[in-house]
């Protein structure tokens, strides 16, 4: 007890401080390393850490660029909780035009980011122009960094300052911190985005074409789609999970919407947040709509007969998904927050 308020304490006294540098700086910078926020607190340096190419330490994973369309490559995170490989557990999208390239999400640590630059690097050496963020969670967006020394433009969707904002932020940084330890470490912050998108955006990067999705709350405070239209692939981000247990976020009645009403007749490959590309769009969208449409089902029933969560959670015959990886590390959790979800949707 004692030690939870003194944590409080801290991160009251943390978020004050941050939030004053943010606002002190807003208006100078684009984005406030939140390394720098704390290192001003504890000495009075204003030495940017951004204003150097940083390096960062080797990580030994295996990291292959796998071929989905004519310009569009990915790299597949392992199946596996956040601290597993490394930090490598989810994927990121290369898209390489005769003008730059087009990343879809930056990985889980600044040194897995860096692989990924190398990796680029084998295949082009075009600048890397853009990085689209399919949403703000730790494992999508700590390698973002990289990407930001090199100039790129961060694009987000709508949402993302909840998170960016929050007390989970930062932390869930120091945690990573510590649990990812040295290729998550103190020279790692949250970059925040250049670009803020609340619609369909499209745009082009020399010879290719893509399209932006802006979802909204579904997975997360603000998720976002790209199609990459001349391949016909499509990258979903964390609305989409392959081959595992998905981890729930906020709003499962948006999010299983939007996996009903999604149109994939022209989508030659999806590209999911976490798992394998999958060639059959449809039976990819399977999985996680089945998941979430169960989840609300049973947790719905439970809400209505006012059962507690424990004894709902017992009843349920979960057969279905308990063999699949990250059942273990997310189901009871996922259960629990769409029980929530559903008490306030019957409000
Ligand atoms: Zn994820």
């Amino acid at each position: 007890m004692k030690l939870k308020n003194s944590r409080s304490v801290f991160y009251l006294f943390a978020a004050m401080i941050i939030s004053s540098v943010v606002i002190g700086s807003y208006c100078k910078t684009k984005f406030v390393p939140i390394s720098d926020a704390n290192a001003a607190e504890t000495s009075n340096t204003t030495e940017s850490t951004t204003s150097v190419k940083s390096e960062y330490a080797d990580v030994d994973v295996d990291m292959e660029l796998v071929k989905v369309g004519e310009h569009s490559w990915y790299v597949q995170g392992q199946a596996g909780i956040a601290t597993d490989n490394a930090g490598f557990i989810s994927n990121a999208g290369v898209i390489i035009t005769d003008a730059g390239v087009v990343l879809f999400d930056a990985l889980g640590t600044p040194s897995l980011a860096n692989k990924l630059l190398k990796k680029i690097r084998e295949k082009t050496d075009k600048p890397i122009v853009k990085v689209v963020v399919s949403h703000y969670h730790a494992d999508h967006i700590y390698g973002l960094q990289v990407f930001k020394e090199l100039g790129a433009e961060i694009i987000a969707p709508d949402g993302v300052y909840e998170y960016i904002d929050s007390e989970v932020a930062s932390s869930r940084l120091e945690e990573r911190q510590f649990s990812l330890e040295p290729w998550v470490n103190e020279n790692t912050f949250i970059v925040k985005p250049d670009t803020i998108l609340d619609a369909t955006e499209k745009f082009t990067v020399g010879n290719v074409n893509f399209t932006i999705e802006v979802i909204g709350k579904a997975h997360s405070d603000g998720d976002l789609t790209l199609f990459v239209e001349n391949d016909r692939v499509l990258y979903t981000g964390d609305i989409l999970f392959e081959g595992r247990v998905p981890f729930i976020g906020n709003n499962t009645k948006h999010w299983l919407e939007t996996l009903q009403n999604m149109e994939t007749q022209q989508v030659k490959a999806v590209v999911p947040g976490h798992g394998p590309a999958a060639e059959n769009p449809q039976q990819a969208i399977t999985l996680t709509r089945e998941y979430l449409a169960f989840m609300r089902e049973k947790m719905g029933e439970a809400v209505e007969e006012m059962l507690d969560f424990d004894e709902a959670y017992k009843a349920v015959d979960w057969s279905k998904y308990e063999k699949l990886p990250a059942f273990e590390a997310a189901n009871r959790r996922n259960a629990f927050q769409v029980y929530l979800s559903m008490e306030e949707e019957s409000e």
